[in-house]
């Protein structure tokens, strides 16, 4: 299994932002996982996938740093109705790959650029369809090296939110396949366009840092309605394109974002009286 030891956070988020970990593993299957967990004991331990929600801040993180983004990451079996996931896939690779046997409904997830366990703990979404609405069952590892199967009644999801044991870990999927739901040959290409021509997907980000407040008004509607586009704070800035991503221009850093974040947080608060919810899930310490 692959360790790094003292590597910083920043390569390993998309937003780039993160002092030093002591250790980032990357187990590749549940053998390795269960021993690395086992291996922990009472350490302390955070389990991440991708990175491409999470920040962390400037002074690093102290325990040990779990990278899910190689786990079973070649996992995806169909049968009959029904496909099998493991959690380090990318949530694009598995789009495409159901979108060749032209399978439809999971387009959505094509330009999430996470992982499906990543994607199971944000319920990440997209196009009207988040990822819990396909799913049938799921695997969750807890810390103590255990494996349970369960049925997806027995999770309950709101928008971006997973009411998930703060000690289990999602390690397999299972989803459906509608036949109700029509393939589309150019709907991934469609979706593509309109992502890029409405986020900056190629810059530094963690995607929306705050969730929508309800459904009257999006995150986004409100920060750009408050005059905040291009808003800095050192090297992290509200995005033009789209006022609820934040870009790290490169000189970036934890202490900038979270600035920002209360800034704009408050500003919303007072012209709007709405308080915003971050989406973005920032660990570690400051100095
Ligand atoms: C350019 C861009 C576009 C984006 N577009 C979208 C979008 O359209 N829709 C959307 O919903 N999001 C979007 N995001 C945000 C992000 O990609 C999603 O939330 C994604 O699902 C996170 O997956 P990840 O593997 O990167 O998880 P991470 O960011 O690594 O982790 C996110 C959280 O989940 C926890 N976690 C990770 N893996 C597991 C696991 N296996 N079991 C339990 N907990 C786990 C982590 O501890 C952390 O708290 C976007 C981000 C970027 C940068």
């Amino acid at each position: 299994m692959e360790i790094l030891r003292r590597d910083k956070l920043s390569n390993h988020t998309t937003i780039r932002l993160g002092g030093i970990a002591k250790e980032i593993y990357f187990p590749r299957n549940t053998d390795e996982l269960q021993k690395v967990l086992l291996s922990l004991a009472n350490n302390k331990f955070i389990i991440i996938g991708n990175g491409s929600n999470v920040a962390f801040r400037d002074g690093g993180y102290d325990g040990i740093v779990i990278s899910l983004k190689k786990f079973n990451r070649d996992l995806i079996f169909f049968e009959n109705k029904k496909i099998i996931v493991g959690a380090g896939v990318s949530c694009s690779k598995f789009a495409k790959s159901l979108h060749k046997n032209e399978i439809a409904g999971f387009e959505f997830l094509h330009g999430i650029p996470g992982t499906i366990g990543g994607a199971m703990a944000m319920n990440a979404g997209a196009f009207k369809v988040s990822i819990w609405d396909k799913i049938i069952k799921y695997k969750l590892i807890s810390s103590d090296g255990k494996i349970k199967s369960f049925s997806r009644k027995q999770m309950s999801t709101l928008y971006r939110k997973v009411n998930i044991n703060r000690k289990s870990y999602f390690i397999e999927a299972e989803f459906f396949i509608d036949s109700k739901v029509k393939f589309k040959k150019n709907l991934i290409l469609e979706y593509a366009i309109k992502r890029k021509s409405t986020q900056p997907v190629n810059q530094w980000s963690s995607g929306c840092i705050f969730k929508n407040p309800n459904s009257k008004y999006s995150a986004s509607y409100l920060i750009e309605k408050s005059g905040l586009k291009s808003t800095r704070v050192g090297g992290i800035y509200v995005s033009k394109k789209h006022s609820n991503y934040f870009i790290n221009d490169g000189n970036g850093t934890c202490h900038d974002l979270e600035k920002l974040i209360s800034f704009v947080r408050n500003r919303i608060k007072k012209e709007h009286n709405i308080n915003l919810d971050c989406e973005i899930h920032i660990f570690g310490s400051r100095s």
